[in-house]
């Protein structure tokens, strides 16, 4: 029993930890050898003393006193301290205590065990200033994002406003450009001729890059709708193939096609996917040699997805870059200093293609990569585009006026030619418009076969329908004072206009845009800059249907 009691005590001296007992005046009852080190002062100098000079409460809010007080009248178990020892460091210590009952042998006392917490609040206090920065650095994230989101959107929202004004003056050049290569050929000088060919030209590619970058402001904005359909893959590969044809035909490029017949009906939008298409493979030519190949093939993967690949072998693409040209205004530099034996390839794009096919891709429910063991000097090593796209992808139309609007737009050429309504007297189509340059060409495309009323203003285009009850109204939104969606709703109102078909006639392609117009009543929409041809169609069209009775 004695040897127990020995073998307790001296557990006690030796072990690791501060132990303290404190007699009921806080005077030091015994200290073991671990507390006389944290304390830096001897047995004999503690015995009997009281310790409250070297002990303070870590957040400085009580004393020492006032904490062994409570622990002894046990309303406190423990508390976190610092001991400040006499030549030595101060300590951070958690002191734990417990009540020892006294007897007729010793007093009451008080157990303290002193755990030396210094390394643990040590690191604690570094987390905690790691946290501290961590929060700063990511609020300062969260503002520089709220920043980039805001610099994004107001680029799209410029794009988008300098991509719509762009429109109406390209409506004047392409249009009068168009009625004079249709109508003044033997009058005109032959360079002349060919310089207006090349204005022409110069107007249906800036009108290509304008649309590409409202494209790409639409799939940024997550605005960009799509109309799908049963679409047979196939054929739209072959038609994009065709559309190319005078390109490949004279770079002597082939392409080579592994498409099964049998592939099951792709449900998607036919103009979008035709883009995706043709920007691939116009691609594949332009930065390929003269006398290459590119092959496109189309599989079956788990029967309900479409693996497309459309391989060139061209001069392929550095692998640092190939995750980059899928961003817009994206171009690899190297591309225009690229030039071979046969021919130099001049990039020169604007970047935006591929963008706008991945855009288009993935709202279809797909994902496009590239393959390409990179570009290496004097050698092609070619590039390998990879789609793939659920065959029924979870898509929906928009709404259903788009829709007309959309099935108008896809009836064939044929169509209209066999249904053109045979006329004794020419219809009137009145213009209310306050662009001059585009009502003067449309005059000058349709004056032929129709006689042509003009009002620049909502209140006077008013007074002319009701007066003339023209065949058809063709009206700008943007009018000065009473504004077209309001005219339209009032001419619908009208026992004179009631009936009259209602076109809009404008720059605005937005889909609320084209939702604003049928809802104020129009029946259908002409997107400027028209050529002539497509006005003529869509009014002899807007005409038809309403002979048949379509629009009531
Ligand atoms: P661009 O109008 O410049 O062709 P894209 O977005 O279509 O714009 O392509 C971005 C860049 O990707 C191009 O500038 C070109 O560097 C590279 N690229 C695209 N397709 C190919 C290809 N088939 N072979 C080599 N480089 C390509």
């Amino acid at each position: 029993m004695y040897q127990d009691l020995l073998l307790l005590a001296r557990t006690i001296e030796y072990t690791p930890i501060g132990i303290v007992v404190l007699r009921t005046d806080g005077k030091v009852h015994y200290v073991n050898r671990f507390a006389e080190q944290m304390f830096n002062q001897s047995r004999e100098t503690l015995l009997g003393k009281i310790i409250d000079h070297s002990v303070s409460d870590y957040t400085g809010k009580v004393t020492w006193e006032e904490i062994w007080t409570a622990m002894l009248q046990g309303e406190l178990a423990e508390a976190s301290v610092v001991i400040e020892p006499p030549g030595k460091d101060a300590t951070v210590c958690k002191v734990q205590s417990f009540f020892i009952k006294g007897n007729e042998n010793y007093q009451d006392s008080l157990a303290l065990i002193f755990r030396d917490m210094t390394q643990d609040i040590r690191i604690t206090d570094q987390i905690e200033k790691k946290n501290l920065e961590m929060a700063k650095m990511n609020s300062e994230l969260i503002r520089s994002n709220a920043e980039w989101k805001r610099v994004s959107e107001m680029k799209s929202n410029f794009l988008s406003i300098a991509s719509h004004e762009l429109k109406t003056p390209l409506t004047s050049i392409k249009g009068y450009s168009d009625i004079i290569i249709d109508n003044m050929k033997d009058k005109l000088d032959g360079s002349i001729y060919r310089m207006i060919e090349s204005i022409n030209r110069a107007a249906d590619r800036l009108h290509k890059v304008v649309n590409n970058i409202l494209d790409v402001t639409r799939i940024e904005q997550k605005r960009l709708r799509l109309k799908p359909e049963l679409l047979d893959l196939r054929a739209v590969i072959y038609d994009c193939i065709d559309e190319l044809a005078q390109f490949s035909l004279k770079r002597n490029i082939t392409f080579t096609c592994n498409i099964p017949d049998s592939l099951p009906s792709f449900y998607g939008d036919k103009m979008r996917m035709q883009q995706v298409f043709t920007n691939l493979f116009s691609n594949a030519l332009k930065y390929s040699p003269d006398g290459s190949s590119v092959w496109v093939s189309v599989s079956l993967e788990e029967s309900d997805k479409f693996h497309i690949i459309v391989k060139d072998n061209g001069i392929g693409i550095d692998k640092t870059e190939q995750k980059n040209i899928f961003y817009p205004f994206y171009e690899v530099g190297s591309v225009n200093s690229h030039s071979t034996s046969y021919s130099s390839f001049m990039g020169g794009g604007t970047g935006l293609g591929l963008s706008i096919v991945k855009g288009i891709v993935e709202r279809h429910g797909g994902r496009i990569w590239v393959a390409s063991d990179g570009v290496k000097e004097n050698t092609f090593p070619g590039s390998e585009f990879h789609i793939t796209m659920p065959v029924q992808a979870e898509i929906h139309w928009d709404d259903d006026e788009t829709r007309a609007l959309y099935i108008d737009r896809m009836e064939p050429q044929s169509y209209i030619e066999e249904n053109l309504p045979h006329v004794d007297e020419k219809p009137t189509i009145l213009f209310i418009d306050s662009d001059r340059e585009a009502v003067e060409i449309a005059r000058m495309v349709l004056e032929s076969a129709f006689d042509i009323l003009v009002a620049e203003s909502g209140e006077s285009g008013l007074t002319m329908a009701l007066q003339h009850k023209p065949s058809i109204i063709l009206l700008d939104s943007y009018l000065p004072g009473l504004d077209g969606y309001r005219l339209c709703r009032i001419l619908r109102t009208q026992e004179e206009t009631r009936d009259t078909p209602i076109a809009f006639f404008s720059a605005g392609t937005q889909n609320d845009e084209i939702q604003k117009c049928f809802a104020s009543g129009a029946d259908d929409f002409v997107v400027k800059p028209f050529s002539g041809r497509e006005l003529v169609d869509k009014i002899w069209r807007i005409l038809m249907k309403k002979k048949e009775g379509q629009f009531n």
